[in-house]
C-alpha cells in the first residue's frame, strides 16, 4: 500500500518518494511510490494533479490493493529511483473547501430538516448533494444556511481519525461505514462525524461562505447545487458585475431590478400588439393600391404581384387582405431564400376552383403545391417558372364568366 502523506497532513504540497514500480495502460505511464502527497480520484472527489520529477501529473488512481498510480503525461527517466513531487495547491485547497463544506452542509440539512445526503458530486466547476423529497421551503433553506454560517464562526476544528470499527459505529455516524476494516472518521468537533477519506480544510472558518445556487427537483428527490470558499466569493464578484450593469442600464436600485423587468417585458408586449395593428392596417392599405392598380375584368380585379426580395411585405399577410375584399383573384410570387416561391387566391365570392387549377398548373410545369379550393401555394423549379405559371392562372382569371 501506498503511504498516504495526505491524510496525515492535507496542507502538505510537495515531498519526495521512492519509486516502487512502473506501469503502462493505454500507451500511458504511471509511477507507483512508496509514499505521496496527490490524491487519487475516490469518495467524490476529483484527483489532484500537479509535477513529479517535473513531469505533469494528468491523472491519480487508486487500486483495489492501495496501492496509487500516478498517470504521467511522460515516462519517468529509467534511472531514477527517488522523485521529487509537488501538487498543484490552488486545486488542493478548492477541493478542500468544498468537500468540508459539503460535510458542514449535509449535517445542516440533517440536523435542521431531518433529510439525509443521499448523493454528493464535487468537479472542478459544480458541487451538489442530493437530499430525499421536494425542494424545501426558502424560509427552511435561510435557517440551513444561517446555521452553517454560524459553525464557520465559530472557527470549529475539523480532524480526521481512524478508528476500529466496533468503536466507529458507537460515534454519532451520518451514514454508517463502507468499509470492514478500520474506519476514517472525519468530524467538525462536536457538530458532525462522517466516514470519508477524502482531504478536509483544518477549521471550519476555512470553508469561508457557503451559498446554495440552485434546488433542482429531480422525480422524488432534490439536487441541492452550492458553493464554498472561493467559488462563493467568485460566484458573488460575478453576480455584483452583472447586477450593476443591469442596474445601470434600467437606471434602478438592485432590490428594485424585477419590477423594472417586468415593466419592460410589458412595454414590449405592448409595443409588439401596436406594431402588430400598425402592420395588419398598412397591409390593408397596400392591398386596397394592388387592387386599385388591378386590372379589372367581368367584374374581377386581377392583381398580379411580386414582391421584391427585401420587401417589409409578407406574402401569406398580403394574400389574406387581398382576398378579404370582394371579386378579388390575386397571384403573388416571391424568390425566398433561394426558392422561387407562390400564392394564388381568390375572393369568396369569385367561382374559381383554385385546386382545378394547380391540377392544371402541375400538368403544364414542373411546380409542387398544394391548397384549398380558394387558396393555394408551392414552390416553382426557378423564377421563370414561376412566372410562366402564374401568367397561366392570370388567362383563367381574364377567362372568368362575368359576376353578376
Ligand atoms: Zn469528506
Amino acid at each position: 500500500m501506498t503511504h498516504k502523506l495526505y491524510w496525515q497532513d492535507p496542507y502538505r504540497t510537495q515531498f519526495t518518494a521512492r519509486v516502487v514500480a512502473r506501469v503502462e495502460e493505454d500507451h500511458r505511464p504511471g509511477v507507483i511510490l512508496n509514499r505521496t502527497c496527490f490524491y487519487p480520484t475516490s469518495g467524490g472527489q476529483p484527483h489532484d494533479t500537479g509535477v513529479l520529477a517535473q513531469i505533469p501529473v494528468v491523472d491519480v488512481t487508486e487500486d483495489p490493493s492501495g496501492r496509487i498510480i500516478h498517470w504521467l503525461a511522460a515516462p519517468l527517466p529509467e534511472d531514477l529511483e527517488e522523485v521529487h513531487g509537488e501538487i498543484d495547491w490552488a486545486r488542493r485547497f478548492d477541493f478542500m473547501q468544498q468537500h468540508s463544506g459539503q460535510h458542514l452542509l449535509s449535517a445542516a440539512f440533517q440536523e435542521l430538516l431531518y433529510r439525509p445526503t443521499i448523493g454528493f458530486h464535487l468537479t472542478e466547476t459544480s458541487l451538489t448533494i442530493d437530499l430525499p423529497g421536494p425542494p424545501p421551503e426558502a424560509e427552511a433553506v435561510e435557517q440551513v444556511l444561517d446555521w452553517v454560517q454560524g459553525v464557520v464562526q465559530q472557527a470549529l476544528p475539523i480532524t480526521a481519525r481512524l478508528y476500529p470499527l466496533e468503536e466507529a459505529i458507537r460515534l454519532p455516524l451520518r451514514k454508517p461505514p463502507r468499509v470492514s476494516g478500520p474506519v476514517r472518521v472525519v468530524e467538525i468537533q462536536g457538530v458532525d462525524w462522517s466516514a470519508c477519506g477524502g482531504t478536509h480544510v483544518r477549521q471550519t472558518s476555512e470553508i469561508g461562505h457557503v451559498v446554495i445556487t440552485r434546488l433542482e427537483r429531480r422525480g422524488d428527490q432534490t439536487r441541492v447545487h452550492f458553493l464554498a470558499g472561493g467559488r462563493a466569493a467568485r460566484d458573488h464578484r460575478q453576480r455584483i458585475h452583472v447586477t450593476q450593469q443591469l442596474t445601470a442600464q434600467l437606471s434602478t436600485h438592485l432590490q428594485d431590478l424585477p419590477q423594472a423587468i417586468t415593466r419592460l417585458q410589458a412595454q414590449v408586449k405592448e409595443s409588439h400588439r401596436a406594431v402588430r395593428q400598425a402592420r395588419e392596417l398598412l397591409t390593408r392599405a397596400e392591398a386596397q393600391r394592388l387592387i386599385a392598380e388591378a386590372p379589372r375584368t367581368g367584374g374581377v380585379d386581377v392583381v398580379y404581384h411580386l414582391l421584391e426580395p427585401d420587401t417589409m411585405w409578407s406574402m401569406e399577410e398580403l394574400m389574406k387582405a387581398l382576398i378579404s375584399f370582394p371579386s378579388v383573384v390575386a397571384l403573388m410570387g416571391a424568390m425566398e431564400k433561394g426558392r422561387a416561391r407562390w400564392m394564388a387566391g381568390r375572393s369568396a365570392n369569385v367561382p374559381m376552383d383554385m385546386l382545378e387549377n394547380l391540377s392544371e398548373l402541375k400538368e403544364t410545369f414542373d411546380v409542387q403545391g398544394g391548397g384549398a379550393p380558394d387558396l393555394i401555394q408551392g414552390v416553382a423549379p426557378d423564377f421563370d417558372t414561376l412566372e410562366k405559371a402564374l401568367h397561366l392562372l392570370q388567362a383563367f382569371a381574364f377567362d372568368l364568366p362575368d359576376l353578376v
